[in-house]
């Protein structure tokens, strides 16, 4: 992947907001287990980061997706991995389908906010019945007058504390699981939604997750995505993004890990010299970075693919599951390392070992991505899952 000047002005804007705007107050916010999304948000969206691959009509800049995978990795250098994934959900996860698919009058209404930064979105797929099995989801969105009616339940939502709208996936007739579901964005404001409860995580602190109930909502049948009984394939589609978003941020944060543990261990001495001298600690600190060079090569690979118009399926979930094993072998690795230190609760590497749990279980499971990856290679017929 060639990164242009274009590229590189991005990635410094991006370093300079973290640097200011996020990684001071990222303790804090890990402490209060929610950070203030529409403030940042806001920030961000006045720079132009929340909507760079998004079209210039709904007040994006009209880029091509190489400048969110920039982004995804750049944002590894945040000191946590909550803060990344809400802005991941804003730019890559809820927004996609309704930028390809959402008619004129729904980008304006709720697109254009979520790329000015005046609103928060979320994605709710997953129910406390259904998560790898996204066919099998139970929320309906049933047809009355001109409205829908939505009752179910969405959890494991990220931002959905704080978000204006979710983009929901309902079941909106009967018949084939994959052809009888809609996305449908919900003002979370409308009579009937609750959140019932945050859900208390092992990482991942600063993003809050919710669980909500839908009891009889209402909202117009207009605010539906595109045509009815596609929603299961356009969240497919959605999927895509997710999961090669997800890489690169992976890519990103362990970069980062390896980089502050070379730091750590070079000035930190043991029987009269640096921990780094150790040639097992060196040596183990290459065999690290190989593996992340690795996940790079595929991840840009898959990339460079999806610009020129490939479908990346099977790739894509080969980078997400790199990715997700690389983030439980890495800082396991480096956590070593840090010795006493690295077990305290705030340590940068202890941090990325919480929160970088999430990369096997989150946005399809390591087994779901091996599933579709047999799917590829014609040895396993999987149906229902996130492929
Ligand atoms: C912090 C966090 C944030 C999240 N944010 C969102 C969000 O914003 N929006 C949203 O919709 N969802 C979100 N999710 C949900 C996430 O996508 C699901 O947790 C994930 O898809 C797994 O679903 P599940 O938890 O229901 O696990 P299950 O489907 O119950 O699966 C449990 C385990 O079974 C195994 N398994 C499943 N299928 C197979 C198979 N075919 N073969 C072999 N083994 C299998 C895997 O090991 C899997 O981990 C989030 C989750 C977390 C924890």
């Amino acid at each position: 992947m060639k990164w242009t000047h274009e590229h590189e002005e991005v990635r410094r804007t991006l370093e300079r907001f973290i640097d200011k705007e996020i990684n001071p107050h990222v303790d804090a916010w890990e402490k209060a287990e929610i950070f203030p999304a529409h403030e940042l948000f806001k920030k961000m969206g006045d720079l132009g980061l929340l909507g760079l691959t998004k079209p210039a009509e709904y007040g994006g800049s009209g880029l091509d997706y190489s400048f969110s995978m920039l982004m995804a990795e750049t944002l590894g250098k945040v000191a946590c991995g909550g803060v990344p994934m809400a802005i991941g959900v804003q730019t890559d996860m809820c927004t996609p389908a309704l930028a390809r698919f959402g008619s004129h009058e729904l980008k304006q209404r709720f697109l254009a906010p979520a790329i000015s930064g005046d609103n928060v979105a979320c994605v709710g797929i997953s129910e406390p019945g259904a998560g790898s099995d996204v066919a099998a989801i139970r929320t309906t969105a049933r047809k009355d007058g001109d409205d829908y009616v939505i009752n179910g339940s969405k959890m494991w939502i990220t931002n959905s504390l704080q978000a204006d709208w979710m983009c929901l996936l309902a079941n909106t007739s009967e018949g084939a699981a994959h052809r009888n579901k809609s996305l449908i964005i919900v003002p979370l404001n409308t009579p009937g939604v609750k959140v019932e409860s945050k859900i208390r995580k092992i990482g991942m602190f600063s993003s809050d997750t919710g669980l909500l109930h839908f009891d009889d909502v209402r909202v117009p049948q207009r605010n539906r995505i595109g045509e009815e009984g596609m929603g299961f394939t356009y969240q497919m589609m959605q999927f895509q993004e997710e999961r090669l978003w997800s890489a690169a941020n992976t890519i990103g944060g362990l970069t980062q890990c390896i980089n502050k543990t070379i730091e750590y261990t070079r000035q930190r001495e043991a029987f009269g010299h640096a921990i780094l001298d150790n040639q097992y600690v060196h040596f183990r600190l290459a065999e690290l970075k190989t593996e992340v060079e690795s996940l790079r090569g595929m991840t840009y690979l898959a990339l460079e693919r999806y610009l020129s118009g490939e479908d990346v399926t099977e790739l894509a979930s080969m980078a997400k599951l790199k990715g997700g094993r690389l983030m439980r072998i890495v800082p396991d690795a480096c956590l070593q390392f840090w010795g006493g230190m690295g077990f305290t609760w705030d340590n940068p590497v202890s941090r990325l070992y919480r929160d970088g749990r999430l990369g096997s279980i989150g946005a399809g499971a390591d087994e779901v991505m091996l599933g579709i990856i047999c799917k590829h290679m014609g040895t396993l017929p999987l149906r229902g899952a996130k492929a």
